[in-house]
């Protein structure tokens, strides 16, 4: 028997800290969860799930104009920003009740609020009461990173963004990564004239070279703008409109004015630092394979650890914490080859190494793409080329990275990143016939 009120106490409940408690209580332990702000967390509330039902929505525009040379008679059609928000608004609270549920279901003692740690096995909630417990897992996740210049409150993050009044006429998006490409598809595809801000020299660091010029191209095409070397110097409110200034740039005005610069874990004021639980210049809490602090009734998963900002990541490793500490299956975390994509217009997909990685790390690679104009966009009469690269072991034919962009191309890599991680090689690929006519065929078609 346990000295304790419970077996685990969970701070947030985000992709990583529903899966732990309800994984946990599902194994017999008696748990409890803190969340602060709506069950779900980032993914359910304000990333992935309503990220992704925009960027269906804002795909219907190309889809529409397509329609005609399908023979479709397309009258002018309008767009409604408030039904599409306020019908992925509805989606998502329908999301957090079905996470409420589930975590009732398995006996989850829910508390809503603000949990810190005040012992390594006590917890303080918002309203002052006290809660021990065996072990303790932190799960809360990161938050948008604003840069500090005058005038930064102007802007607003991927928290605000999905609650927008009207669609605006312009948009700056400031960051050259996932979710600012993502955010400048949608305001594209929904009429409005979008700026990305970039401090760096490109976009979408950490996937390979060849993917993210072609993403570039196609972007610059559908008429984004981007402008690079710049870096915040002030925000300037000028009636309605903001003036954004840069270094190197004249100043940009716009209507709307999104930071996407990254996320830095939660890690601050959780009373850690008081407990000797090490943290990291970032603000990641350190923890091992098991995802133990240095406190040893302390555990920490997803974006907290700052180790991939991923919510099927997250999810992992909730589901080993809890089968590790009450499932009686300690297990870790197989972090290779993990697949992911930029819901971009078209959509970035990739796994395993990129070219100059594979080059770095092996020496000698061999290279096959398919630069190719899928049958849809040529019948469609739209001057969109796909890419897809596959990277592999010189020696041994073994396929060590595989990268796409086009339609759909994250609905096909899931697939071909099960063949990645089980290391078949490019012969094996190709030993497999083709399904045509299929955009994915290409992959056991490459030259
Ligand atoms: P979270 O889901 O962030 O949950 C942490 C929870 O802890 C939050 O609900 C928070 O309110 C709560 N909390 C924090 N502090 C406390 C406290 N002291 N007390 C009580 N509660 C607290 N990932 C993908 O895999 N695919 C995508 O397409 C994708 N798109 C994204 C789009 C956007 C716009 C954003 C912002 C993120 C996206 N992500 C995506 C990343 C994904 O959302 C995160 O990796 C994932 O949610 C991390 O899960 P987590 O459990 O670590 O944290």
């Amino acid at each position: 028997m346990s000295d304790h009120e419970f077996d685990l106490f969970v701070i947030g409940g985000g992709s990583g800290g529903v899966r732990a408690a309800r994984m946990s209580a599902a194994h017999g332990a008696k748990v409890a969860m803190a969340e602060e702000f709506r069950v779900g967390g980032t993914c359910v509330i304000r990333g992935c799930v309503p990220k992704k039902l925009l960027i269906y929505g804002a795909h219907f525009a190309e889809d529409l104009k397509d329609a005609k040379r399908f023979g479709w008679k397309v009258p002018d059609c309008g767009f409604d920003w408030a039904m599409l928000r306020d019908n992925v608004l509805a989606e998502v609270d329908r999301l957090e009740g079905l996470y409420q549920n589930t975590l009732d279901s398995h006996g989850v003692q829910s508390f809503h609020q603000r949990a810190i740690v005040v012992g390594p096995n006590e917890v303080e909630l918002a309203d002052g009461s006290r809660h021990t417990a065996r072990l303790i897992l932190i799960a809360t996740g990161a938050r948008p990173v604003i840069p500090r210049c005058p005038g930064a409150e102007h802007g607003i993050t991927s928290n605000e963004v999905f609650h927008l009044e009207t669609i605006p006429h312009r948009v700056v998006i400031a960051g050259g990564g996932y979710i600012a490409n993502e955010f400048a598809g949608i305001f594209n595809e929904l009429g409005a004239k979008v700026t990305i801000v970039n401090r760096g020299a490109d976009i979408l660091r950490g996937y390979d070279e060849s993917v993210r010029d072609r993403l570039l191209q196609i972007s610059i095409k559908k008429g984004i703008d981007y402008r690079f070397h710049a870096a915040f110097q002030k925000v300037e409110k000028e009636g309605g409109a903001l003036l954004v200034h840069t270094t190197g740039q004249e100043p940009i005005e716009t209507d709307v004015l999104l930071f996407a610069t990254g996320r830095r874990p939660n890690s601050e004021g959780l009373g850690l630092e008081a407990l000797g639980v090490e943290i990291d210049q970032l603000g990641a809490i350190k923890v091992d394979e098991d995802n133990r602090s240095c406190v040893g009734s302390i555990f920490a998963v997803g974006d907290v650890t700052n180790r991939v900002q991923l919510t099927p990541v997250a999810v992992r490793e909730g589901h080993a914490f809890a089968d590790s500490q009450f499932g009686g299956n300690p297990r870790r975390v197989d972090y290779g080859c993990i697949p992911s994509a930029v819901f971009s217009h078209p959509p970035i997909a990739s796994v395993g190494l990129t070219e100059a990685e594979a080059k770095d790390r092996y020496g000698t690679v061999k290279i096959y793409t398919s630069d190719f104009r899928p049958m849809k966009n040529v019948l469609a009469g739209r001057d969109e080329r796909s890419l897809y690269k596959m990277i592999c072991d010189a020696s041994t034919d073994r396929v060590i990275g595989l990268h796409m962009i086009g339609p759909d191309a994250p609905e096909i890599l899931q697939a071909a990143a099960v063949a990645v991680k089980a290391g078949l090689s490019k012969r094996q690929f190709d030993d497999t016939v083709a399904l045509h006519p299929t955009m994915s065929e290409e992959l056991v078609l490459l030259k």
